[in-house]
Protein backbone atom coordinates (compact mmCIF):
# COMPACT_ATOMS: atom_id res chain seq x y z
CA UNK A 1 0.00 0.00 0.00
CA UNK A 2 2.55 2.40 1.10
CA UNK A 3 5.13 1.11 -1.32
CA UNK A 4 2.26 1.89 -4.10
CA UNK A 5 1.59 6.00 -2.70
CA UNK A 6 3.91 7.24 -1.37
CA UNK A 7 2.38 10.06 -0.58
CA UNK A 8 0.48 7.94 2.08
CA UNK A 9 3.25 8.65 4.12
CA UNK A 10 3.35 12.45 4.07
CA UNK A 11 -0.51 12.14 4.57
CA UNK A 12 0.04 10.03 7.51
CA UNK A 13 2.50 12.83 9.27
CA UNK A 14 0.53 15.70 8.20
CA UNK A 15 -2.24 14.02 9.97
CA UNK A 16 -0.06 13.41 12.93
CA UNK A 17 1.61 16.28 12.80
CA UNK A 18 -1.51 18.02 12.94
CA UNK A 19 -2.58 15.63 15.77
CA UNK A 20 0.59 16.99 17.49
CA UNK A 21 -0.62 20.73 17.16
CA UNK A 22 -3.95 20.13 17.83
CA UNK A 23 -2.97 18.68 21.38
CA UNK A 24 -0.57 21.64 21.64
CA UNK A 25 -3.56 24.05 20.83
CA UNK A 26 -5.46 22.54 23.38
CA UNK A 27 -3.41 22.66 26.28
CA UNK A 28 -2.49 26.01 25.50
CA UNK A 29 -5.36 27.25 25.78
CA UNK A 30 -6.32 25.67 28.84
CA UNK A 31 -3.30 27.04 29.99
CA UNK A 32 -4.37 30.78 28.57
CA UNK A 33 -7.83 30.25 30.76
CA UNK A 34 -5.97 28.62 34.07
CA UNK A 35 -4.15 32.18 33.72
CA UNK A 36 -6.99 34.42 33.85
CA UNK A 37 -8.95 31.89 36.05
CA UNK A 38 -5.68 32.61 38.70
CA UNK A 39 -5.44 36.06 37.66
CA UNK A 40 -9.47 36.02 38.71
CA UNK A 41 -8.71 34.66 41.94
CA UNK A 42 -6.13 37.03 42.96
CA UNK A 43 -7.64 40.13 42.06
CA UNK A 44 -10.67 38.64 43.86
CA UNK A 45 -9.01 37.94 46.95
CA UNK A 46 -7.23 41.54 46.53
CA UNK A 47 -10.38 43.37 46.42
CA UNK A 48 -12.20 41.46 49.51
CA UNK A 49 -9.03 42.38 51.78
CA UNK A 50 -8.69 45.78 50.73
CA UNK A 51 -12.68 46.04 50.95
CA UNK A 52 -12.52 44.63 54.73
CA UNK A 53 -9.63 46.81 55.90
CA UNK A 54 -11.70 49.93 54.42
CA UNK A 55 -14.93 48.62 56.05
CA UNK A 56 -13.21 47.99 58.57
CA UNK A 57 -11.53 51.38 59.44
CA UNK A 58 -14.35 53.16 58.50
CA UNK A 59 -16.31 51.77 60.95
CA UNK A 60 -14.11 52.27 63.12
CA UNK A 61 -13.74 56.25 62.45
CA UNK A 62 -17.69 56.52 62.43
CA UNK A 63 -17.93 54.55 66.09
CA UNK A 64 -15.74 57.19 67.35
CA UNK A 65 -17.99 59.98 65.99
CA UNK A 66 -20.71 58.10 67.34
CA UNK A 67 -19.09 58.23 70.75
CA UNK A 68 -18.48 61.80 70.23
CA UNK A 69 -22.43 62.39 69.75
CA UNK A 70 -23.35 60.11 72.45
CA UNK A 71 -21.03 62.20 74.91
CA UNK A 72 -22.48 65.63 73.74
CA UNK A 73 -25.68 64.07 75.00
CA UNK A 74 -24.43 63.81 78.46
CA UNK A 75 -25.30 66.37 80.85
CA UNK A 76 -22.69 69.04 82.17
CA UNK A 77 -20.21 67.83 79.42
CA UNK A 78 -20.10 71.38 77.98
CA UNK A 79 -19.43 72.32 82.01
CA UNK A 80 -16.38 70.16 82.31
CA UNK A 81 -12.47 71.43 82.81
CA UNK A 82 -11.44 71.07 78.90
CA UNK A 83 -9.34 68.53 79.10
CA UNK A 84 -11.65 66.00 80.93
CA UNK A 85 -14.08 67.00 78.27
CA UNK A 86 -11.31 65.71 75.49
CA UNK A 87 -11.31 63.00 77.46
CA UNK A 88 -14.29 62.30 77.52
CA UNK A 89 -15.51 63.22 73.97
CA UNK A 90 -12.65 62.01 71.66
CA UNK A 91 -11.04 58.27 72.30
CA UNK A 92 -7.60 57.46 71.03
CA UNK A 93 -9.09 56.41 68.17
CA UNK A 94 -9.10 59.58 66.18
CA UNK A 95 -5.21 59.53 66.66
CA UNK A 96 -4.53 56.82 64.48
CA UNK A 97 -2.44 57.27 61.35
CA UNK A 98 -4.34 58.80 58.51
CA UNK A 99 -7.18 59.92 60.64
CA UNK A 100 -7.09 63.93 60.95
CA UNK A 101 -9.19 65.71 63.37
CA UNK A 102 -12.45 65.45 64.89
CA UNK A 103 -14.15 68.67 65.53
CA UNK A 104 -17.80 69.28 66.47
CA UNK A 105 -19.27 72.18 65.01
CA UNK A 106 -21.97 74.55 65.56
CA UNK A 107 -24.93 75.19 63.41
CA UNK A 108 -22.69 77.86 62.26
CA UNK A 109 -19.63 75.88 61.07
CA UNK A 110 -17.47 76.97 63.90
CA UNK A 111 -15.55 74.60 65.71
CA UNK A 112 -17.25 74.13 68.97
CA UNK A 113 -15.00 71.10 70.38
CA UNK A 114 -11.21 70.09 68.64
CA UNK A 115 -10.15 66.55 69.04
CA UNK A 116 -6.29 67.84 68.67
CA UNK A 117 -6.69 71.23 70.36
CA UNK A 118 -8.45 73.20 73.40
CA UNK A 119 -9.49 75.49 73.28
CA UNK A 120 -10.31 74.48 69.65
CA UNK A 121 -8.71 76.57 66.55
CA UNK A 122 -11.09 79.29 65.45
CA UNK A 123 -12.03 78.16 62.00
CA UNK A 124 -15.53 78.58 60.52
CA UNK A 125 -15.97 74.95 58.14
CA UNK A 126 -19.76 76.29 57.08
CA UNK A 127 -18.76 75.78 53.67
CA UNK A 128 -17.65 72.72 53.58
CA UNK A 129 -19.66 70.21 50.75
CA UNK A 130 -20.63 68.01 53.95
CA UNK A 131 -21.63 70.85 56.34
CA UNK A 132 -24.09 71.92 54.16
CA UNK A 133 -25.49 68.26 53.02
CA UNK A 134 -25.89 67.93 56.92
CA UNK A 135 -27.79 70.92 57.33
CA UNK A 136 -29.71 71.04 54.70
CA UNK A 137 -30.69 66.76 55.02
CA UNK A 138 -31.73 65.78 58.10
CA UNK A 139 -31.34 61.78 57.00
CA UNK A 140 -28.37 61.50 55.51
CA UNK A 141 -26.55 59.79 58.34
CA UNK A 142 -23.22 59.01 57.77
CA UNK A 143 -22.04 61.43 54.45
CA UNK A 144 -18.88 60.49 53.36
CA UNK A 145 -17.42 63.66 51.57
CA UNK A 146 -15.47 64.38 48.05
CA UNK A 147 -11.42 64.96 48.75
CA UNK A 148 -10.45 68.36 49.70
CA UNK A 149 -7.37 70.65 50.99
CA UNK A 150 -8.28 70.50 54.78
CA UNK A 151 -8.12 74.38 56.12
CA UNK A 152 -5.73 73.29 58.88
CA UNK A 153 -2.26 71.55 59.91
CA UNK A 154 -0.69 69.31 57.06
CA UNK A 155 -2.86 70.11 54.25
CA UNK A 156 -3.10 66.49 53.13
CA UNK A 157 -5.71 65.70 50.71
CA UNK A 158 -8.54 64.02 52.99
CA UNK A 159 -12.42 63.12 53.06
CA UNK A 160 -14.82 63.92 55.64
CA UNK A 161 -16.94 61.70 57.33
CA UNK A 162 -19.77 63.63 59.01
CA UNK A 163 -22.71 63.06 61.24
CA UNK A 164 -25.72 65.43 61.89
CA UNK A 165 -26.15 66.56 65.41
CA UNK A 166 -30.36 66.96 65.83
CA UNK A 167 -31.51 69.23 68.58
CA UNK A 168 -34.22 67.14 70.67
CA UNK A 169 -37.04 69.24 68.35
CA UNK A 170 -34.90 68.09 65.21
CA UNK A 171 -33.54 70.96 64.32
CA UNK A 172 -30.43 71.45 62.53
CA UNK A 173 -27.82 71.58 65.63
CA UNK A 174 -24.31 71.25 63.74
CA UNK A 175 -21.81 68.17 62.67
CA UNK A 176 -19.87 65.85 64.18
CA UNK A 177 -17.00 65.66 61.35
CA UNK A 178 -13.67 63.42 61.28
CA UNK A 179 -10.77 64.05 58.54
CA UNK A 180 -9.21 60.62 56.77
CA UNK A 181 -6.44 61.02 54.81
CA UNK A 182 -6.30 59.78 51.44
CA UNK A 183 -2.64 58.60 52.56
CA UNK A 184 -4.15 56.33 54.35
CA UNK A 185 -5.76 53.98 50.70
CA UNK A 186 -2.37 55.11 49.15
CA UNK A 187 -0.60 53.04 51.87
CA UNK A 188 -3.05 50.13 51.68
CA UNK A 189 -2.88 49.76 47.94
CA UNK A 190 0.66 50.04 47.87
CA UNK A 191 0.73 47.23 50.31
CA UNK A 192 -1.04 44.75 47.39
CA UNK A 193 0.66 43.09 45.06
CA UNK A 194 -0.78 43.66 41.71
CA UNK A 195 2.04 42.96 39.24
CA UNK A 196 3.68 46.21 37.19
CA UNK A 197 0.09 47.18 35.11
CA UNK A 198 -2.21 46.56 38.01
CA UNK A 199 -4.22 49.13 39.37
CA UNK A 200 -6.82 49.69 41.93
CA UNK A 201 -9.27 52.41 42.58
CA UNK A 202 -11.06 53.30 45.37
CA UNK A 203 -14.24 56.28 44.35
CA UNK A 204 -17.41 57.44 46.01
CA UNK A 205 -20.38 56.02 44.47
CA UNK A 206 -21.41 59.02 42.33
CA UNK A 207 -17.99 58.43 40.76
CA UNK A 208 -15.53 60.49 42.27
CA UNK A 209 -11.74 59.37 42.37
CA UNK A 210 -10.82 59.09 45.89
CA UNK A 211 -7.24 57.12 45.68
CA UNK A 212 -6.11 55.37 42.81
CA UNK A 213 -2.83 53.24 42.37
CA UNK A 214 -0.81 54.00 40.51
CA UNK A 215 -0.59 57.22 42.26
CA UNK A 216 -1.18 60.21 40.49
CA UNK A 217 -2.28 63.18 42.44
CA UNK A 218 -4.06 64.62 39.25
CA UNK A 219 -6.68 61.93 38.97
CA UNK A 220 -7.97 62.38 42.85
CA UNK A 221 -11.62 63.98 42.86
CA UNK A 222 -11.63 63.76 39.47
CA UNK A 223 -15.41 62.20 38.27
CA UNK A 224 -15.49 59.02 36.22
CA UNK A 225 -19.12 59.42 35.64
CA UNK A 226 -20.03 58.67 31.91
CA UNK A 227 -16.73 56.27 31.77
CA UNK A 228 -17.53 52.52 30.41
CA UNK A 229 -16.12 51.02 33.34
CA UNK A 230 -17.71 53.13 35.91
CA UNK A 231 -20.92 52.68 34.55
CA UNK A 232 -20.51 48.62 34.55
CA UNK A 233 -19.45 49.09 38.25
CA UNK A 234 -23.05 50.35 38.93
CA UNK A 235 -24.90 47.49 37.29
CA UNK A 236 -24.11 45.42 40.02
CA UNK A 237 -23.08 45.09 43.55
CA UNK A 238 -20.18 43.25 42.77
CA UNK A 239 -18.41 41.79 39.36
CA UNK A 240 -15.51 41.33 36.97
CA UNK A 241 -15.01 41.63 33.49
CA UNK A 242 -12.48 42.86 31.29
CA UNK A 243 -12.32 46.46 30.65
CA UNK A 244 -10.34 49.29 30.14
CA UNK A 245 -9.41 52.26 31.69
CA UNK A 246 -9.96 55.85 30.95
CA UNK A 247 -7.58 56.98 32.54
CA UNK A 248 -4.50 55.24 31.43
CA UNK A 249 -6.06 53.08 28.39
CA UNK A 250 -4.74 49.67 29.55
CA UNK A 251 -6.94 46.53 29.24
CA UNK A 252 -7.41 45.02 32.44
CA UNK A 253 -9.61 42.12 34.10
CA UNK A 254 -11.45 44.16 36.71
CA UNK A 255 -13.17 43.10 40.21
CA UNK A 256 -15.11 45.71 41.38
CA UNK A 257 -17.32 45.55 44.81
CA UNK A 258 -19.92 48.30 46.53
CA UNK A 259 -18.26 48.71 50.07
CA UNK A 260 -20.96 47.27 52.09
CA UNK A 261 -22.66 50.25 54.33
CA UNK A 262 -20.40 52.82 52.51
CA UNK A 263 -20.96 54.77 49.48
CA UNK A 264 -17.74 53.51 47.96
CA UNK A 265 -16.57 51.50 45.24
CA UNK A 266 -13.56 49.68 44.51
CA UNK A 267 -12.19 48.04 41.69
CA UNK A 268 -8.79 45.91 41.42
CA UNK A 269 -7.85 45.04 38.21
CA UNK A 270 -4.35 43.21 36.84
CA UNK A 271 -3.57 43.85 33.35
CA UNK A 272 -3.87 41.33 30.53
CA UNK A 273 -0.23 41.92 29.66
CA UNK A 274 0.51 40.60 33.02
CA UNK A 275 -2.23 38.00 33.37
CA UNK A 276 -0.60 36.29 30.27
CA UNK A 277 3.47 37.18 30.67
CA UNK A 278 4.31 34.13 31.67
CA UNK A 279 1.63 31.92 30.01
CA UNK A 280 3.17 33.80 26.43
CA UNK A 281 6.25 32.88 27.60
CA UNK A 282 5.64 29.09 27.98
CA UNK A 283 3.61 29.23 24.70
CA UNK A 284 6.81 30.74 22.79
CA UNK A 285 8.37 27.53 23.72
CA UNK A 286 5.85 24.75 23.44
CA UNK A 287 5.11 26.16 19.94
CA UNK A 288 8.42 26.63 18.62
CA UNK A 289 9.07 23.09 20.01
CA UNK A 290 6.13 21.81 18.63
CA UNK A 291 6.47 23.22 15.22
CA UNK A 292 9.46 22.33 14.77
CA UNK A 293 8.74 18.94 15.48
CA UNK A 294 6.23 19.23 13.14
CA UNK A 295 8.68 20.67 10.48
CA UNK A 296 10.60 17.59 11.27
CA UNK A 297 8.20 15.13 11.21
CA UNK A 298 6.96 15.86 7.67
CA UNK A 299 9.99 16.53 6.13
CA UNK A 300 10.88 13.03 7.54
CA UNK A 301 8.21 11.90 5.58
CA UNK A 302 8.42 13.92 2.88
CA UNK A 303 12.13 12.48 2.28
CA UNK A 304 11.19 8.66 2.98
CA UNK A 305 8.48 9.34 -0.02
CA UNK A 306 10.77 10.71 -2.11
CA UNK A 307 12.55 7.29 -1.62
CA UNK A 308 10.09 5.18 -1.78
CA UNK A 309 9.33 7.08 -5.35
CA UNK A 310 13.09 6.51 -5.93
CA UNK A 311 13.06 2.79 -5.20
CA UNK A 312 9.91 2.27 -7.26
CA UNK A 313 10.97 3.97 -10.16
CA UNK A 314 14.00 1.75 -10.32
CA UNK A 315 11.98 -0.98 -9.93
CA UNK A 316 9.89 0.05 -12.59
CA UNK A 317 13.09 0.80 -14.72
CA UNK A 318 14.43 -2.43 -13.56
CA UNK A 319 11.21 -4.25 -14.29
CA UNK A 320 10.95 -2.96 -17.92
CA UNK A 321 14.96 -3.83 -18.53
CA UNK A 322 13.54 -7.16 -17.74
CA UNK A 323 11.21 -7.50 -19.87
CA UNK A 324 12.53 -5.54 -22.89
CA UNK A 325 15.16 -5.92 -25.46
CA UNK A 326 17.89 -3.57 -25.30
CA UNK A 327 18.33 -3.39 -28.77
CA UNK A 328 14.82 -2.65 -30.52
CA UNK A 329 13.10 -1.91 -27.20
CA UNK A 330 10.48 -4.53 -28.19
CA UNK A 331 9.52 -7.37 -25.42
CA UNK A 332 11.84 -10.10 -25.57
CA UNK A 333 11.13 -13.50 -25.92
CA UNK A 334 10.55 -14.32 -22.54
CA UNK A 335 7.56 -11.77 -21.98
CA UNK A 336 6.34 -13.09 -25.53
CA UNK A 337 6.94 -16.86 -24.60
CA UNK A 338 4.16 -15.77 -21.01
CA UNK A 339 1.94 -13.50 -22.93
CA UNK A 340 1.65 -16.55 -25.64
CA UNK A 341 0.28 -18.73 -22.55
CA UNK A 342 -1.56 -16.04 -21.44
CA UNK A 343 -3.31 -15.46 -24.70
CA UNK A 344 -3.72 -19.22 -25.49
CA UNK A 345 -5.03 -19.73 -22.10
CA UNK A 346 -7.86 -17.03 -22.84
CA UNK A 347 -7.99 -17.73 -26.47
CA UNK A 348 -9.07 -21.10 -25.28
CA UNK A 349 -11.40 -20.29 -22.75
CA UNK A 350 -13.30 -18.18 -25.06
CA UNK A 351 -12.61 -19.76 -28.61
CA UNK A 352 -11.55 -16.90 -29.74
CA UNK A 353 -9.10 -17.52 -32.73
CA UNK A 354 -5.57 -16.63 -32.00
CA UNK A 355 -2.75 -15.57 -34.45
CA UNK A 356 1.32 -15.16 -34.80
CA UNK A 357 3.43 -14.54 -36.87
CA UNK A 358 7.41 -15.12 -36.74
CA UNK A 359 8.95 -12.49 -39.25
CA UNK A 360 12.70 -13.39 -39.93
CA UNK A 361 15.14 -11.51 -42.01
CA UNK A 362 15.96 -12.18 -45.23
CA UNK A 363 19.87 -13.15 -45.57
CA UNK A 364 20.78 -10.68 -43.06
CA UNK A 365 24.22 -12.92 -42.51
CA UNK A 366 25.33 -11.60 -45.80
CA UNK A 367 23.71 -7.97 -44.65
CA UNK A 368 26.16 -8.16 -41.64
CA UNK A 369 29.26 -9.11 -43.85
CA UNK A 370 28.29 -6.48 -46.37
CA UNK A 371 27.26 -3.43 -44.20
CA UNK A 372 28.92 -4.46 -41.22
CA UNK A 373 27.26 -5.28 -37.60
CA UNK A 374 26.38 -1.90 -36.73
CA UNK A 375 24.45 -1.23 -40.01
CA UNK A 376 23.10 -4.65 -39.05
CA UNK A 377 21.66 -3.33 -35.81
CA UNK A 378 20.29 -0.55 -37.48
CA UNK A 379 18.69 -2.60 -39.60
CA UNK A 380 17.07 -4.17 -36.85
CA UNK A 381 15.68 -1.45 -35.22
CA UNK A 382 14.18 0.01 -38.60
CA UNK A 383 12.40 -3.72 -38.89
CA UNK A 384 11.29 -3.87 -35.07
CA UNK A 385 9.64 0.42 -36.36
CA UNK A 386 8.28 -1.32 -38.94
CA UNK A 387 5.99 -4.02 -36.81
CA UNK A 388 5.01 -1.67 -34.03
CA UNK A 389 4.41 1.00 -36.51
CA UNK A 390 1.76 -1.80 -38.34
CA UNK A 391 0.02 -2.85 -34.26
CA UNK A 392 -3.11 -0.92 -34.44
CA UNK A 393 -5.49 -3.12 -31.70
CA UNK A 394 -4.42 -2.39 -28.27
CA UNK A 395 -4.19 -6.57 -27.48
CA UNK A 396 -1.57 -6.90 -30.43
CA UNK A 397 2.14 -7.25 -29.27
CA UNK A 398 5.98 -7.79 -30.76
CA UNK A 399 8.64 -9.40 -29.21
CA UNK A 400 12.35 -10.09 -30.64
CA UNK A 401 11.73 -13.65 -30.84
CA UNK A 402 16.21 -14.29 -31.52
CA UNK A 403 18.82 -12.54 -33.45
CA UNK A 404 17.02 -11.34 -36.55
CA UNK A 405 13.60 -13.32 -35.75
CA UNK A 406 10.59 -10.98 -34.43
CA UNK A 407 6.98 -13.16 -33.17
CA UNK A 408 3.77 -10.89 -33.23
CA UNK A 409 1.44 -12.34 -30.96
CA UNK A 410 -2.74 -11.09 -32.65
CA UNK A 411 -5.13 -12.41 -30.11
CA UNK A 412 -8.57 -12.30 -31.55
CA UNK A 413 -7.53 -12.30 -34.88
CA UNK A 414 -8.23 -15.17 -37.28
CA UNK A 415 -5.59 -16.13 -40.43
CA UNK A 416 -7.26 -13.64 -42.94
CA UNK A 417 -6.44 -10.77 -40.63
CA UNK A 418 -3.19 -12.04 -39.32
CA UNK A 419 -2.46 -12.57 -43.25
CA UNK A 420 -3.41 -8.89 -44.04
CA UNK A 421 -1.31 -7.60 -41.23
CA UNK A 422 1.65 -9.42 -42.08
CA UNK A 423 1.56 -8.82 -45.73
CA UNK A 424 1.24 -5.05 -44.77
CA UNK A 425 4.50 -5.11 -42.50
CA UNK A 426 6.27 -7.20 -45.13
CA UNK A 427 5.50 -4.37 -47.91
CA UNK A 428 6.19 -1.48 -45.30
CA UNK A 429 10.23 -3.19 -44.37
CA UNK A 430 10.78 -3.54 -47.93
CA UNK A 431 9.20 -0.03 -48.97
CA UNK A 432 11.95 1.35 -46.40
CA UNK A 433 14.37 0.50 -49.33
CA UNK A 434 17.43 -0.52 -47.02
CA UNK A 435 20.01 -1.45 -49.72
CA UNK A 436 20.92 -5.02 -49.36
CA UNK A 437 23.19 -5.62 -52.79
CA UNK A 438 23.43 -9.42 -51.55
CA UNK A 439 19.81 -9.90 -51.97
CA UNK A 440 17.98 -10.65 -54.85
CA UNK A 441 15.90 -8.18 -53.79
CA UNK A 442 18.03 -5.58 -53.25
CA UNK A 443 16.82 -4.08 -50.50
CA UNK A 444 16.15 -5.21 -47.03
CA UNK A 445 13.05 -7.85 -46.82
CA UNK A 446 11.68 -10.24 -44.71
CA UNK A 447 9.80 -13.70 -44.33
CA UNK A 448 6.84 -14.02 -42.57
CA UNK A 449 5.24 -17.78 -41.34
CA UNK A 450 1.56 -17.59 -39.73
CA UNK A 451 -0.30 -19.80 -37.67
CA UNK A 452 -3.63 -19.91 -36.75
CA UNK A 453 -6.11 -21.59 -34.17
CA UNK A 454 -8.97 -21.05 -36.61
CA UNK A 455 -9.15 -23.93 -38.37
CA UNK A 456 -6.03 -25.69 -37.03
CA UNK A 457 -5.69 -28.08 -33.81
CA UNK A 458 -2.90 -27.40 -32.06
CA UNK A 459 -2.60 -29.44 -28.07
CA UNK A 460 -0.14 -26.52 -26.92
CA UNK A 461 1.00 -22.78 -27.64
CA UNK A 462 4.53 -24.81 -28.36
CA UNK A 463 2.81 -26.19 -31.15
CA UNK A 464 1.36 -23.20 -32.46
CA UNK A 465 5.35 -21.91 -32.74
CA UNK A 466 6.25 -24.86 -34.50
CA UNK A 467 3.87 -24.17 -37.04
CA UNK A 468 4.34 -20.46 -37.70
CA UNK A 469 7.99 -21.92 -37.59
CA UNK A 470 7.60 -24.09 -40.02
CA UNK A 471 5.57 -21.68 -42.30
CA UNK A 472 8.39 -19.09 -41.39
CA UNK A 473 10.75 -22.43 -43.51
CA UNK A 474 7.87 -22.67 -45.96
CA UNK A 475 8.25 -18.90 -47.03
CA UNK A 476 12.27 -19.19 -47.11
CA UNK A 477 11.96 -22.47 -48.79
CA UNK A 478 10.02 -20.81 -51.27
CA UNK A 479 12.01 -17.76 -51.96
CA UNK A 480 12.09 -15.18 -49.29
CA UNK A 481 10.09 -11.47 -48.97
CA UNK A 482 6.86 -13.38 -48.82
CA UNK A 483 3.84 -14.91 -46.01
CA UNK A 484 3.07 -17.87 -45.80
CA UNK A 485 -0.05 -19.44 -43.29
CA UNK A 486 0.92 -22.24 -41.49
CA UNK A 487 -1.27 -25.32 -43.50
CA UNK A 488 -2.40 -23.26 -46.45
CA UNK A 489 -0.68 -22.82 -50.17
CA UNK A 490 2.24 -20.24 -50.32
CA UNK A 491 1.29 -16.42 -50.54
CA UNK A 492 2.87 -14.42 -52.98
CA UNK A 493 5.08 -12.00 -52.44
CA UNK A 494 4.27 -8.36 -52.31
CA UNK A 495 3.84 -6.60 -55.31
CA UNK A 496 7.31 -8.35 -56.71
CA UNK A 497 6.05 -10.30 -59.50
CA UNK A 498 1.78 -10.39 -59.06
CA UNK A 499 1.91 -14.11 -59.60
CA UNK A 500 0.50 -16.20 -56.82
CA UNK A 501 2.64 -18.86 -55.44
CA UNK A 502 6.09 -19.03 -54.80
CA UNK A 503 7.39 -21.30 -57.08
CA UNK A 504 8.81 -18.57 -59.64
CA UNK A 505 11.95 -19.35 -60.72
CA UNK A 506 13.28 -15.90 -59.30
CA UNK A 507 12.65 -16.78 -55.71
CA UNK A 508 13.38 -20.40 -56.37
CA UNK A 509 14.57 -22.03 -52.57
CA UNK A 510 18.05 -22.93 -54.15
CA UNK A 511 19.39 -19.67 -54.61
CA UNK A 512 18.95 -18.17 -51.35
CA UNK A 513 20.11 -22.15 -49.86
P1 LIG B 1 17.92 -16.44 -44.08
O1 LIG B 1 17.42 -15.56 -45.17
O2 LIG B 1 17.84 -17.87 -44.42
O3 LIG B 1 17.28 -16.13 -42.80
O4 LIG B 1 19.43 -16.08 -43.99
P2 LIG B 1 20.15 -15.42 -42.82
O5 LIG B 1 21.49 -15.00 -43.23
O6 LIG B 1 19.32 -14.35 -42.24
O7 LIG B 1 20.24 -16.63 -41.83
P3 LIG B 1 21.03 -16.91 -40.54
O8 LIG B 1 20.07 -17.33 -39.48
O9 LIG B 1 22.08 -17.88 -40.89
O10 LIG B 1 21.72 -15.61 -40.13
C1 LIG B 1 21.26 -14.78 -39.14
C2 LIG B 1 22.28 -13.79 -38.89
O11 LIG B 1 21.77 -12.67 -38.17
C3 LIG B 1 23.43 -14.32 -38.04
C4 LIG B 1 23.91 -13.12 -37.29
O12 LIG B 1 25.11 -12.64 -37.76
C5 LIG B 1 22.84 -12.08 -37.55
N1 LIG B 1 22.39 -11.51 -36.30
C6 LIG B 1 21.69 -12.11 -35.30
N2 LIG B 1 21.46 -11.22 -34.30
C7 LIG B 1 22.01 -10.06 -34.69
C8 LIG B 1 22.13 -8.79 -34.08
O13 LIG B 1 21.66 -8.55 -32.99
N3 LIG B 1 22.76 -7.80 -34.75
C9 LIG B 1 23.30 -8.05 -35.99
N4 LIG B 1 23.94 -7.05 -36.62
N5 LIG B 1 23.25 -9.23 -36.56
C10 LIG B 1 22.60 -10.25 -35.94
MG1 LIG C 1 17.19 -16.48 -38.57
MG1 LIG D 1 17.38 -14.63 -41.52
Amino acid sequence: MVMRHPNIVIAISIVLASAILAIAVWVLAQMHDDALRRAQDSVFNVSLLVERDVSRNLEIYDLSLRAVMEGLKQPGVQDLPPAMRQLLLFDGSAGAKDMGSIFVLDEAGDIKFDSQASPPRRINLADREYFKVQRDSPDVGLYVSRPFLPKIAGKEVSIALSRRISRPDGSFGGVVVGTMRLSYFRGLFADMNLGPGGSMALMLSDGTMLMRRPYDPKIIGRNLKGTANYSRFLLQPSGDFFGTAAIDGVERWYAFRHIDMYPLILDVALSTRDIYVEWRRRAWIIGSLIGALDVTIIALAILFSQQLRQRRAAEEELRVLARTDGLTGLNNRRIFEQDLDEEWGRAQRHAWPLSMLLIDVDSFKGFNDLYGHSAGDAALIEVARCITNNLRRPGDTAARYGGEEFAVLLPDTDEAGAMNLAEQIRAAIQEREVRHVASSHHVLTVSIGIACTSGQIFATARELINAADEALYEAKDAGRNRTVAYGTATQAPGGDTGVPGYLTPEFSPHIYR
